[in-house]
């Protein structure tokens, strides 16, 4: 599949293939990233990029949509089909246009929504003021409980009493536990708000039933497609049929043009891989390895945010080990050991030198690691954490890290072609 860029264009050529080394010999801990199969990788370099399908399938302002009118609504009915959905919008380009055309379809500019503050795991989307979520509408922004690190219903419940937003927004990209949509659901009746649930991180937990649904206690779901789900990189929106109308028109025309047809095909057979037994297995292994994770290192002496976790995420707090996030990382990245520094709550120390690490295990779980390899990656990690400034002990965990890589290639159908 690569060859021809190779005779076209070496600069590029050199630099992916650079990259699939790198993705080779990385145990890759960056919760919202996966590998995906060699079947949707294919379907995103086909023939559909070079198609416009402006509109939605029957209602098109271009000819020849015989076919993407048939994968459009194939990629429709999966996603309405795997997760019980009334109706679905597979066009968004990716999450964060998925949630902006949402607030767009419930709420008018000036009105209030209510999201989790970015520093406690909230994503810019959910109305950060460098977000233009932040600036279109007015922002009303709520905390973890520092102590605990968990959602406080009941400060949630007050601040939204308080505020009446339009909006009330659930979901996050830091949260180590279970989310209980039904809490938030009722919250948003109590103040006539549309509730707004973004499972952009848990999408793929949710399809194989090892988190809590969204859909049955929301207006509107929004997701990305690309992080547990394991599909493309894109977005979609799920949603009550009586907001389907609203959702389709905030999308397009209000939001895009023209639909990236070879992500929606690729979409369309991740949802397929999604609904099969084996997806749910995966999720659960997903949940079991970053248990067994958290676990080992709250036995080095790690403190986790929460105290462990749920779902596919560890956040470790690092203040009782008087290190802070970024140069551990950037440690742990010499040994191929892949995550992200990352706010913790309650942390004092500014956005670009955070006190956390946040970890996950989707696409390592997608390797085909399971509990004993985990136990070697804390082992690693608390080895960095004491040897930070030493090349020699960060060389040999290089070594070990590789090793590993090497016994757990991608399997075969999620290989990439080269
Ligand atoms: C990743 C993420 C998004 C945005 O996704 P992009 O595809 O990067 O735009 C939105 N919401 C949450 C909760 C996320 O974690």
């Amino acid at each position: 599949m690569l060859s021809a860029i190779k005779q076209n264009d070496a600069a590029v050529f050199d630099l992916i293939e650079a990259e699939q080394a790198r993705q080779g010999i990385s145990i890759r801990m960056i919760p919202s990233e996966n590998y995906v199969s060699r079947a949707v990788m294919q379907a995103t370099g086909s023939c559909l990029t070079n198609k416009y399908a402006e509109g939605y399938p029957g209602k098109r302002y271009y000819e020849g949509q015989q076919m993407t009118d048939a994968i459009e609504n194939l990629a429709r009915d999966r996603a309405k089909a795997l997760f019980g959905a009334e109706a679905a919008n597979v066009q968004p380009h990716s999450g964060s246009p998925a949630n902006l055309a949402t607030y767009c379809a419930l709420a008018e500019p000036g009105s209030t929504i209510m999201g989790l503050a970015l520093p406690h795991g909230g994503h810019l989307t959910h109305g950060w003021k460098v977000s233009f979520t932040g600036k279109f509408f007015n922002s009303v922004q709520y905390e973890l409980n520092a102590e605990t690190g968990r959602m406080d219903y009941d400060a949630i419940a007050k601040l939204a009493k308080e505020h009446k937003p339009q909006i009330l927004i659930s979901g996050s990209s830091a949260y180590p536990r279970e989310i209980d949509f039904s809490k938030f659901a009722e919250i948003a009746e109590s103040v006539g708000a549309y509730h707004v649930s973004d499972m952009a991180h848990i999408a793929g937990l949710v399809a194989g039933k090892q988190h809590m649904s969204p859909v049955p206690y929301s207006d509107v779901v929004t997701t990305t497609t690309h992080k547990t789900l394991r599909g493309p990189r894109g977005g979609m929106i799920l949603c009550k049929e009586e907001h389907a109308a609203a959702i389709n028109k905030a999308v397009f025309p209000g939001m895009q043009g023209g639909p990236h047809m070879h992500t929606i095909s690729a979409l369309a057979i991740a949802l397929g891989e999604a609904a099969a037994p084996e997806f749910a297995d995966y999720a659960a292994q997903i949940v079991a390895n970053a248990k067994r994770l958290a676990d080992k290192l709250m036995g080095y002496g790690f403190d986790l945010v929460s105290g462990g976790t749920d779902n596919h995420l560890i956040l470790i707090d690092l203040r009782n080990k008087g290190l802070v996030g970024k140069p551990l990382a950037k440690a742990m990245d010499k040994a191929h050991l892949v995550c992200n520094y990352n706010s913790v709550p309650g942390d004092t120390a500014g956005p670009f030198n955070p006190s956390g690490l946040r970890l996950g295990t989707p696409a390592i779980t997608t390797r085909g690691m399971k509990e004993d390899q985990m136990d070697l990656v804390a082992g690693w990690i608390n080895t960095i954490a004491e040897n930070l400034e030493d090349d020699a002990v960060i060389s040999k965990v290089a070594r070990e890290v590789q090793d590993l890589c090497n016994q757990f290639p991608l399997p075969e159908s999620f290989i990439q072609p080269g």
